[in-house]
């Protein structure tokens, strides 16, 4: 028998001792406590309880039944232990709420009171009965009583379970290195947890480090940024690995096995002091990417000033001797020897508890979908362009200057809302929800620098909700020169002589159409989840909400929490959001991998699927249908199996389901175990003619 086989049969899973599940469990061979709930008048306020307890104390098998006004209640609990102990149950049916609030209280208990918290089933008479029907009480009753007939037929079939333990690795991957992942990996490590640190670009910062300066304090971006850079590269537990893509996730919760690949840099870290010698001499110039392609770059390069860690990139598509084998200058100046055209990319494998996904997100990119001009016009630019304009360390020196002649513009037109908040085009239909806030901030900024420019912002409403956020809006609106045009431009025309843009726009507070002209236009672009998205989901196997980001599990309860135990997201990763919310749910994912990993162990739970070599053809369905990769085939002496890695999976029974050849069951939801309470509630089942 496989280790997957449990059971060896498809009717029950194996209790403790291996034995098999049994199909009909003889008469007087189970004592079954039966507790019917009122739940204050939730229940009670509609089905008659002491009646339900009286009709199941007739049931096969049930040594006794009884009404409590609230079963969760510690009064409740506790008559549940002492009925245990006085009539010897050994199985404990609760009619109450849903087992999603209280299946956990119920186990504890029978576990105190010395029974297989397996043993224990819920039957849903509030939010299946009397809440759906109100109205007819009678009726409500009668259908109360089946509901704990089909339970009572269920728990008679079922067989003791016990979960297992298993060590796990105290040690995080953590997957994009823009704030929320450096706050979650310097909390880590904080704990005394160790952090595996990886960042697809040269250095780590994110999207922040373009910034200037940050609503909601002010503060210089970089100069709140950098710190925390530098604690990363000075905190022992932390490894960072920039440059590096994630590969391969394979595992489970306490125990992922992680395979990265160390894109080459052409220039050895350990070597490289950051002198920038080799940059200096470097003959190419390119776009440089951080300064949203408005500044030059070298083909060796550093991003930023304040890169971490500092050490150069070459880049082989631009780089002359890669593509004509000559040049070589970079290797020749650097005084360490550290370029080194021959580098290969490098794999790394590794071990972790967990994995923390903070790989934020993509501004949207407007001339994909034709907005307003953009890349057409010189004079359109998004707004993280004139975050580096205005940035001292940006391109222009912290001068705003016209694309087109170089000149300051002096009448400035903000548009909202773009890529965001529509329904009619290929936009995104959600609000991005901090462009309305960095609006406001560069307007002020923009104020502060040119005290004779004028401000338009072209808006549908204002979404400034957070702490302080309407005073900053207030402020911002009397500022003199900013002006809040509500209404969305309709078209954007440019003057080619002069390249200023007129834009035409229904302003729906004056009910009339409108045309002004400007020197520049800023688009307040959204947030779009990051390219390779769909390639991280498919490695971690973890889902995406429609708007594209990953998916929380209950976005009240367990918002960073994926649906894959031991994987956790923050930040931009899970949906648009501001630097103080990032920060906060990045704290929120760092405390509940440590909350995981601190404990030394995983509890891997009973109700799982299981395979039936016998009768496995390894078709292989049940690994596509699989929404956590817990099956996959491997090859046995008698062929190809599928083989359930029971620490993965979920006991959802999709699986089960679909296979062709029956050969998949569940534990705890048996054919047998659900048919009986399926013959229950249609007539004709063995409890009720025992009546
Ligand atoms: P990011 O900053 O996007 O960082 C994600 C990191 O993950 C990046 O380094 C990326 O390279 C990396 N990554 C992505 N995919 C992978 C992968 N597969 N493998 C490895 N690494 C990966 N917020 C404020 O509070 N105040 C402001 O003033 C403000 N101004 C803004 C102005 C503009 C124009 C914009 C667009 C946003 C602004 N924001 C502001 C929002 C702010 O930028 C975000 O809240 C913040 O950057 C989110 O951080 P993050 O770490 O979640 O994501
Ligand atoms: Fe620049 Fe390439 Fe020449 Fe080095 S070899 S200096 S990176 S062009
Ligand atoms: Fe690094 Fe050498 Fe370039 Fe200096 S010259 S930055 S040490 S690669
Ligand atoms: Fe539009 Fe403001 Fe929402 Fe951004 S935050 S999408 S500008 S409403
Ligand atoms: Fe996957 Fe669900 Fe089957 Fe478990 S029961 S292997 S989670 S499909």
């Amino acid at each position: 028998m496989s280790e997957n086989q449990g059971a060896g049969c498809r009717v029950q899973g194996a209790g403790d001792d291996g034995t098999p599940g049994t199909r009909h469990p003889a008469p007087g061979t189970r004592r079954v406590g039966v507790f019917v709930c009122h739940c204050g008048s939730n229940i009670g306020g509609v089905v008659d309880c002491p009646a339900v307890a009286e009709y199941a104390s007739g049931l096969r098998d049930v040594a006794v039944a009884k009404a409590n006004m609230y079963t969760c209640s510690t009064v409740g609990q506790e008559e549940i232990k002492k009925q245990v102990k006085e009539h010897g149950l050994d199985r404990i049916l609760v009619a109450s709420c849903t087992p999603r609030l209280h299946e956990p209280t119920f186990r504890r208990v029978a576990e105190e009171a010395g029974v297989n918290p397996y043993l224990v089933h819920m039957v849903n008479l509030r939010e299946q009965c009397s809440w759906v029907h109100a109205a007819d009480h009678a009726t409500a009753t009668e259908k109360a009583k089946d509901l704990v007939r089909m339970g009572v037929a269920r728990i008679r079939r079922l067989e003791p379970l016990s979960a297992r333990e298993l060590g796990v690795e105290r040690r995080v991957l953590v997957i994009g290195g823009g704030i929320a992942g450096i706050q979650a990996s310097l909390d880590l490590a904080a704990q005394g947890i160790g952090v595996v640190l990886v960042e697809r670009t040269p250095s780590i910062g994110g999207r922040m480090a373009q910034l200037d300066k940050t609503f909601p304090t002010g503060d210089c971006a970089i100069c709140v940024l950098a710190p925390k850079m530098v604690e990363v590269l000075h905190t022992p537990g932390i490894r960072l690995l920039t440059y590096t893509e994630v590969r391969e996730v394979s595992g489970f919760a306490g125990n992922f096995d992680v395979r990265l690949e160390r894109k080459s840099r052409y220039v050895d870290e350990d070597k490289c002091v950051g002198c920038g010698a080799c940059s200096e001499k470097c003959p190419v110039s390119v776009p440089n990417e951080f300064d949203e392609s408005m500044g030059k770059r070298k083909a060796i390069y550093v991003p930023f000033p304040q890169a971490a860690p500092l050490k150069y990139t070459l880049d082989s598509k631009n780089c002359i001797h890669f593509k004509t084998g000559k040049c070589g200058l970079c290797k020749k100046v650097c005084p360490v020897g550290a370029v080194d055209f021959d580098m290969k990319p490098e794999e790394v494998r590794l071990r972790v508890g967990a994995v923390i996904v903070a790989t934020g997100f993509d501004p949207y990119v407007p001339h994909i979908r034709g907005y307003y001009g953009y890349k057409e016009y010189p004079n359109v630019i998004t707004a993280l362009e004139l975050e580096r304009l205005i940035n001292a360390s940006g391109p222009t020196r912290g001068e705003v200057l016209r694309p087109s002649d170089g000149k300051t513009p002096r009448r400035i037109a903000f548009a909202q809302c773009v890529g965001s908040r529509n329904w009619k085009s290929t936009s995104n239909k959600y609000c991005s929800k901090v462009c309305c806030m960095y609006t406001m901030k560069l307007a002020q900024l923009l104020k502060e620098h040119y005290s004779d420019m004028s401000v338009s912002v072209y808006y549908i409403d204002i979404r400034a909700a957070g702490k302080g956020f309407e005073e900053f809006y207030h402020k911002v609106r009397s500022v003199g020169g900013v002006e809040y045009i509500r209404g969305r431009p309709a078209r954007v025309l440019e003057d080619p002589a002069t390249h200023n843009l007129t834009i035409r726009a229904e302003e729906t507070l004056l009910n009339k159409i409108t045309e002004r002209e400007y020197d520049l236009l800023v688009l307040s672009i959204g947030m779009d989840p990051p390219e390779g998205i769909e390639n991280l989901q498919r490695l971690l196997g973890i889902s995406r909400s429609p708007d594209g980001f990953f998916q929380e599990v209950h976005p009240k309860l367990r918002p960073v929490d994926t649906a894959r135990d031991g994987i956790f997201i923050a930040g931009c990763a899970q949906g648009p959001k501001d630097i103080p919310d990032t920060v906060a749910q990045a704290k929120a994912a760092a405390s509940s991998a440590a909350a995981m990993l601190v404990r030394g162990k995983v509890t891997v739970e009973p109700l799982t699927a299981f395979v039936d070599e016998a009768l496995c053809e390894g078709c292989g369905l049940c690994v596509t249908v699989c929404p956590y990769g817990a099956p996959r085939i491997v090859d046995t002496k008698e062929g190809k199996r599928s083989r359930v890695e029971e620490a993965l999976c979920h006991g959802c029974g999709t699986c089960a389901a679909s296979c062709p050849r029956l050969a998949i069951a569940c534990r705890g939801f048996s054919d047998e175990q659900l048919a009986s309470e399926a013959a229950e509630a249609f007539g004709g089942g063995a409890d009720e003619e025992a009546r």
